[in-house]
């Protein structure tokens, strides 16, 4: 059946879709093709046209290439061996590994093979269109088993469970009642480079970090093109701008007239913060799930946006709201056993990095059990939270950061 059939049928009962993603970046498209591989009948719905740009530095690191769809071909336009770090500008210190330790992606590529993916598994794809709102209660809601999702246009359609991965300013997250604890905006430039340039920094990144409260900046080469860019707390806009501009002078590279210039919010849940409501729920940045520290998110959407398709296809089979709520808690567990815990270990990272930056600065560049870890964690052999649940030293570094 098409999507034009089933948005537009009268026979509504009969073009109930299985399960209606609203969003299609990478947490859309891993929980559409985790529903649609079910078998169940599945529709990506998604607001922009594709492919599309998303502010992000593309960086892939280990857990989010073990959580992409079987077969995918990453688009890799660099192979992360060698990371600059330094302290505002200062103490500059490079550490190089044999082995690739991440690597480096355009979102609009990206995203365009996920969309895919989910396609030759099943899903359903419609572009351009905006989702206004979801209603599980009313007259556009045939029975109790069926949650509306309306368009802008005023569109319905309907669906026997609802995944939200529409982003940073989510619409499905506040039908939910998504809460959040730290907000962040990243501010970012793609700047097109000479050839000579570019050989500089091929294999290796730059992160600096910033002059303000938890915010640092990065060099992310892809070819012959640089992403630069910064990320603050969300209320410092004037002085993160700053930072990326003094941050590009100083690399030499304020001659280069970047191809584009953007921002974007990214946002942190609170702990307690509800990851469904009814049959519908969230995922990636729409749920607030990020690793705090460095706000990486691909590996959280992609995990996310799976889990969240598997449940959802329990939530379309739940023949009530009793055995719906089940289904969602069991999503909310599974969620807060894995990435919760990671949050958790990030956000106390996050806390050290604000009260002592040259600390971490020392920490990363001098002590070298703590680059294994970081080499560990951005290659997938083991992720923060593991780390902090396995390794005593670890544990007992944590706790004298946590002090210190
Ligand atoms: C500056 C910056 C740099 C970053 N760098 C990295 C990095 O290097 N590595 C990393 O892992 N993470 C990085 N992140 C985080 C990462 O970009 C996000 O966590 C990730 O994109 C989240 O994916 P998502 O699928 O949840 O949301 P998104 O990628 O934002 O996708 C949401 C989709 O929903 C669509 N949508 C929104 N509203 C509607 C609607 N109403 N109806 C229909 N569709 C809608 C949007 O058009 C979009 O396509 C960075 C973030 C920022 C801001």
């Amino acid at each position: 059946m098409s999507s034009e059939n089933a948005a537009q049928s009268g026979e509504r009962n009969e073009h109930v879709w299985d399960v209606v993603v609203v969003g299609a970046g990478p947490a859309g498209s891993s929980a559409a093709y985790a529903a649609a591989v079910a078998g169940r009948r599945v529709l990506l719905l998604e607001k922009a046209e594709l492919p599309r740009y998303k502010t992000c530095g593309g960086g892939i690191i280990g857990p989010s290439r073990d959580a992409l769809p079987p077969g995918f071909e990453l688009p890799l336009q660099d192979r992360v061996h060698a990371v600059t770090f330094s302290l505002n500008g200062r103490l500059t210190r490079t550490r190089r590994s044999k082995n690739m330790l991440f690597g480096l992606v355009n979102r609009q590529e990206f995203d365009q093979r996920l969309v895919e993916a989910a396609e030759a598994a099943g899903a359903d794809v419609r572009t351009g269109v905006t989702v206004s709102r979801v209603e599980q209660h009313g007259p556009a809601v045939p029975d109790r088993r069926t949650v509306a999702v309306v368009l802008n246009d005023g569109e319905v359609v309907l669906a026997r469970a609802v995944v939200g991965a529409d982003g940073s300013a989510s619409r499905i997250g506040a039908h939910v009642g998504v809460k959040l604890d730290q907000v962040d905006l990243g501010l970012e430039a793609e700047i097109p480079v000479p050839a000579t340039v570019a050989e500089d920094w091929a294999g290796r990144i730059l992160i600096d970090w910033g002059p303000l409260p938890g915010s640092y900046g990065w060099v992310f080469p892809k070819g012959d093109t640089l992403t630069v860019g910064v990320i603050s707390a969300r209320g410092e806009g004037a002085a993160t701008k700053r930072y990326l501009e003094d941050f590009i002078a100083r690399l030499g590279l304020a001659g280069f007239e970047p191809a584009i210039s953007s921002g974007h919010l990214t946002r942190c849940r609170a702990e307690d913060s509800p990851l469904s409501r009814g049959r519908v729920l969230v995922c990636g940045d729409a749920a607030g799930l990020l690793e705090p520290w460095t706000r990486e998110g691909i590996s959280f959407a992609l995990r996310s946006g799976r889990l969240a398709g598997e449940w959802a296809v329990r939530i379309a089979e739940a023949q009530d709201a009793v055995d719906a709520r089940r289904q969602a808690l069991n999503y909310a567990f599974a969620i807060k056993a894995g990435l919760g815990v990671e949050m958790g270990v990030g956000q106390r990272m996050l806390a050290v990095f604000k009260r002592r930056p040259r600390l971490l600065h020392t920490v990363m560049t001098g002590f070298r059990p703590a680059w294994n870890v970081f080499a560990g964690i951005t290659r997938g052999s083991t992720t923060l939270g593991e780390v902090v649940r396995t390794s005593p030293l670890a544990r007992r570094a944590l706790g004298a950061l946590d002090k210190a």
